[in-house]
């Protein structure tokens, strides 16, 4: 079954296109790795999926069902961007929990899973804390623990890493691989990190000045790249 899919998704802002009929279909669990080179509309596309740009034309389902004219709320996904900022005046445990209070959850569940989601990213200790008593890499871990938390069908990450070192960046690396093999969960992840398309991709795409030009596992797009940029770009051996 694939848990999401695009089609034909144009994006133009003002006269400029950004995204040029990119299609792609994404099976459930699977991790895919979006890369291309700053400005070639990685965010844009990411974007259209949550719903937080409507698309130009062309259509994406989640789970099978149409959601290009759906609101972001109303669209079974949850996002961690680079910039997605915690809500400031309340704690790590009402952070991770609001998305499942704006969803009437009951208040047991909800406790249930705030804990279950904090033994796993580590920050059970962190739960009474608010967002500005945090380092960076533990506020994103809290972003991540939110997401989680809501259990959707597809999950999006644009560059999630990017803010931290390199030291905390691999270990939330091995973390999100973790989580992705335990959880199982459908992951669209933008990344400009050559290492970490490698080790987290189950499959990664290639994307240029809108357009999608290798779609494939990382050792087809690494050893059998279908042209000079996708070669240049992936670093592969010549
Ligand atoms: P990437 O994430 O791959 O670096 P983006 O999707 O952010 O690229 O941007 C793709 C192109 O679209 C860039 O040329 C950018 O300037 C343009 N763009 C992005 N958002 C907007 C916007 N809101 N209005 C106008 N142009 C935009
Ligand atoms: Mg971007």
């Amino acid at each position: 079954m694939s848990a999401l899919e695009i089609r034909n998704v144009r994006k133009d802002f003002g006269r400029t296109r950004v995204l040029r009929e990119v299609s792609l279909s994404i099976d459930s669990g699977e991790f895919l790795i979006l890369v291309g080179p700053s400005g070639c509309g990685k965010s844009t596309l990411m974007n259209a999926i949550a719903g937080l740009e409507p698309v130009t034309d062309g259509s994406i389902l989640i789970g099978n069902e149409e959601v290009t004219w759906r609101t972001p709320a109303e669209r079974d996904i949850a996002m961690v961007f680079q910039s997605y900022a915690l809500y400031p005046s309340m704690t790590v445990r009402q952070n991770i929990a609001f998305g499942l209070e704006m969803r009437k959850v009951p208040k047991a569940e909800r406790e249930a899973t705030v804990e279950r989601v904090a033994k796993l990213l580590q920050i059970t200790p962190l739960l009474d804390r608010k967002p500005s008593q945090l380092s960076g890499g533990q506020r994103q871990r809290v972003a991540m623990g939110r997401a989680i938390a809501r259990q959707p069908t597809v999950y999006l990450f644009d560059e999630p890493l990017s803010n931290l070192d390199a030291k905390l960046r691999v270990e939330m690396r091995t973390e999100i691989k973790k989580l992705h093999q335990t959880l199982g969960t459908t992951i669209v992840y933008v990344t400009h990190d050559q290492i970490e398309a490698m080790t987290l991709a189950d499959r990664i795409a290639v994307m240029r000045e809108g357009r999608l030009l290798q779609l494939g596992t990382p050792d087809e797009v690494y050893n059998d790249p279908v042209d000079m940029f996708v070669a240049s770009f992936m670093g592969s051996p010549s």
